[in-house]
């Protein structure tokens, strides 16, 4: 469904990606830790293209990009087809969480206004914000922001949701509710890539779970091969310093 061959990219003369290869099926969820300055974001920024990976291959459903002879009309299928929720929301402050959901359709899917406001209400809905269609970010709380970031993402339908450190800007007792909405987006099989340190979250809902370090990908297993046996002294050290 989605697989990484070789990914590398240099940010001038620091090497941040260092040759990933990833292989992820439909309705997986992968989680991905590691520590900081390690190459997660830029991972997941180069999945759809938000940084041009340098080289290596993306395979996307039956989509096959050779980031080194890439063509633009790839870049916007891949762009179509993955949706990010980012750690600081970015949602539209000068829009409502009704229209910036309605926008994504509009703009991404070319949906009529008709038709994008329909499907906004039924996803803001699965995200429990019935009551807060019309309130401008401002007027929401951090849960309830990411949430409208998340009903935007499920919104334009994806193959894959890309989670960059979802919960890791919003206070403590915000982050509960935001992962429940992702727990069940996970439950009806969703394929998920989602950076994060809950390991509450991984061990419930993760199919893999990759430590990253220096950009590249360290150990990988199950959670509980992860959290409770890692194999690797790098991800022994880290996982001591995050519990
Ligand atoms: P993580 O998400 O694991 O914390 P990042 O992918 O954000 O790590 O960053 C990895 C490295 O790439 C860091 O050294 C960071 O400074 C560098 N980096 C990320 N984005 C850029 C950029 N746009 N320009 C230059 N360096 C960057
Ligand atoms: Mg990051």
């Amino acid at each position: 469904m989605i697989e990484l061959k070789d990914i590398h990219k240099s940010f001038h003369k620091n090497e941040v990606l260092k040759g990933i290869n990833l292989k992820v099926n439909k309705g997986d969820v992968f989680v991905i830790i590691g520590p900081s300055g390690s190459g997660k974001s830029t991972l997941l920024r180069c999945i759809n293209y938000l940084e041009k990976p340098d080289k290596g291959i993306i395979k996307l459903g039956d989509l096959t990009v050779d980031t080194e002879k890439v063509k633009k009309e790839q870049i916007a299928q891949l762009r179509k087809s993955t949706a990010m929720v980012f750690q600081q929301y970015c949602l539209f402050k000068n829009k409502t969480a009704l229209e910036n959901v309605m926008e994504a359709l509009i703009v991404v899917k070319k949906k009529s206004k008709e038709q994008a406001l329909k499907e906004s209400i039924h996803y803001l809905e699965k995200v429990g914000l019935q009551d807060r269609l019309n309130y401008y970010p401002s007027q929401l709380s951090g849960g309830q922001q990411q949430r409208v970031g998340i009903a935007r993402a499920l919104a334009i339908n994806p193959e894959v949701i890309l989670f960059d450190e979802p919960t890791s800007a919003l206070d403590p007792e915000l982050v509960g509710e935001v992962l429940e909405v992702m727990k069940s987006v996970a439950k009806e099989g969703m394929t998920m890539i989602v950076v994060t340190h809950e390991m509450g979250f991984a061990k419930e809902v993760a199919s893999r779970v990759l430590f990253m370090d220096g950009g590249v990908i360290v150990e990988e297993g199950s959670a509980r091969e992860i959290f409770d046996n890692p194999k690797e002294e790098r991800t022994k050290q880290f996982l001591y310093r995050v519990k």
